[in-house]
């Protein structure tokens, strides 16, 4: 008899953040349509977390999928080093006036990881390109960037970093700042500024690190300390990028600019791989030389692949479109309604939305990611017909900007019954 499905997966796949000895069985998905994956029994699932955070305009979207049909047939790939092509123009183009700041030129990449390792490697060699020695890099406690060295270096020491922690470079951490502390991180960051080549952040929202929301205000008044010190500040906007604060990128809340910005996840709607490293025109000048030692040296097989860039341009297509702005409100006036609702149980702590996120904490057991709840609640809320990953203890909604009202009622209700039943 032929082997399902499932069992040549447990033979011959790795998955992500998985255990070899995983708790919980991996469940055969046959198709995506909207808001929902369906299984190969036929469940559908509201897809609650945007397949971690890349799915803005649902699953299975005609219009970005015709479009990379048709680029298919045209040009597939090409390498990058010596050649160019239109789709990857274009979304620069388009991109950069859209931006949070002013850049002048963008550098691609594959996914997240590597958009905020171009992102540190060109604020190093910004500084090295000059003759100057600043070496170090600034970023928050709880931060996330991704999974490669580099990210892993600038990230947030934790489980998910622990078996490597030697093979770190070292990173100036500070807090988020809060009215309260800026005074203190401003004294960190004065007595550290002249070996700190870069200060790396996600902006209003750590995602990773349980999605964790500070303040604009606060967060400009350390911007500018930075900008004070030419530090150069670099926004990692990989999740909070292409609309998910309510804004079209989280920058926007903030009056001083990064100079850098890093973009993946949603830039393709989901649908395929792609990093953005976009940079202003202070940084790129630092590499605009004739000697060739001052050259980026870096690059990947599929920079700037054109179905990838292709499919940015359909994504941005539907994100500009009045209905989907339309539906970044909606999400963000429901999910401000619903937080006074989750206010009303003793067992919820720390409701909290920007944009289109909701998140809140589950007050049971301890706060941290290896949290037993988290599979507790995946289950329960995928008998209710709703896919769900908690961070730990921290539960949180992501959906893509498309889902109806009805969609996103049932989706709260099920939350509240959740409450009630576990
Ligand atoms: C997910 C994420 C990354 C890493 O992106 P990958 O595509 O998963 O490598 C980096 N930064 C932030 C803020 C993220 O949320």
């Amino acid at each position: 008899m032929e082997e399902s499905i499932l069992e040549k997966d447990k033979k011959y796949i790795w998955h992500p953040f998985t255990s070899l000895r995983p708790t919980m069985e991996v469940i055969p998905i046959v198709k995506g349509e909207g808001i929902y994956l369906i299984d190969d029994k036929g469940n559908k699932y509201i897809d609650a977390i945007s397949s971690w955070w890349v799915t803005i305009h649902g699953h299975g979207n005609a219009y970005i999928a015709e479009k990379i049909y048709r680029q298919a047939l045209e040009l597939e790939q090409v390498i990058f080093a010596g050649f160019t092509h239109r789709p990857a123009v274009e979304l620069a183009e388009r991109l950069i006036p859209l931006l949070p700041g002013t850049f002048s030129k963008v550098f691609y990449s594959d996914n997240g990881s590597t958009a905020t390792e171009v992102a540190i490697k060109i604020a190093l060699q910004y500084w090295s390109n000059q003759g100057i020695k600043r070496n170090k890099i600034l970023a928050f406690n709880h931060s996330y960037h991704g999974d490669t060295f580099g990210a892993m270096s600038i990230s947030d020491r934790s489980i998910f970093t622990k078996a490597f922690e030697d093979k770190l470079f070292e990173v100036v951490f500070i807090d988020t700042p809060t009215e309260h502390n800026l005074a203190e991180l401003e004294a960190t960051i004065n007595k550290h500024a002249p070996e700190i080549a870069g200060f790396i952040y996600e902006p209003l929202l750590q995602g990773s690190g349980g999605m964790r929301m500070y303040e604009a205000q606060w967060m400009n008044s350390l911007l500018s300390i930075c900008k004070k010190q030419d530090i150069v500040c670099i926004a990692d906007e990989v999740m909070t990028g292409f609309g998910r604060t309510g804004k079209l990128f989280a920058g926007e809340y903030m009056e001083t600019k990064a100079d850098i910005i890093c973009l993946s996840k949603g830039l393709t709607g989901g649908t395929m791989a792609l990093g953005v490293t976009a940079c202003s025109q202070k940084i790129t000048d630092a590499f605009d030389s004739e000697d060739r030692m001052k050259t980026l040296f870096h690059g990947h097989s599929f920079t700037a692949n054109p179905l990838a860039c292709t499919a940015a341009l359909a994504s941005l297509d539907l994100l500009l479109n009045p209905e989907c702005l339309k539906a970044l409100s909606f999400l963000t006036e429901s999910h401000q309604a619903f937080i006074k609702t989750l206010n009303q149980h003793a067992v919820i702590k720390n409701a909290r939305s920007l944009g289109t996120i909701l998140a809140f904490e589950y007050d049971k057991g301890d706060n941290n990611y290896l949290n037993a709840i988290a599979p507790q609640v995946t289950k329960f809320m995928l008998a209710q017909g709703v896919y769900l990953r908690p961070l730990g203890n921290t539960i949180y909604l992501m959906t893509p900007y498309c889902i109806s009202p009805e969609a996103l009622q049932r989706l709260y209700d099920s939350i509240l019954l959740m409450i009630d039943q576990i």
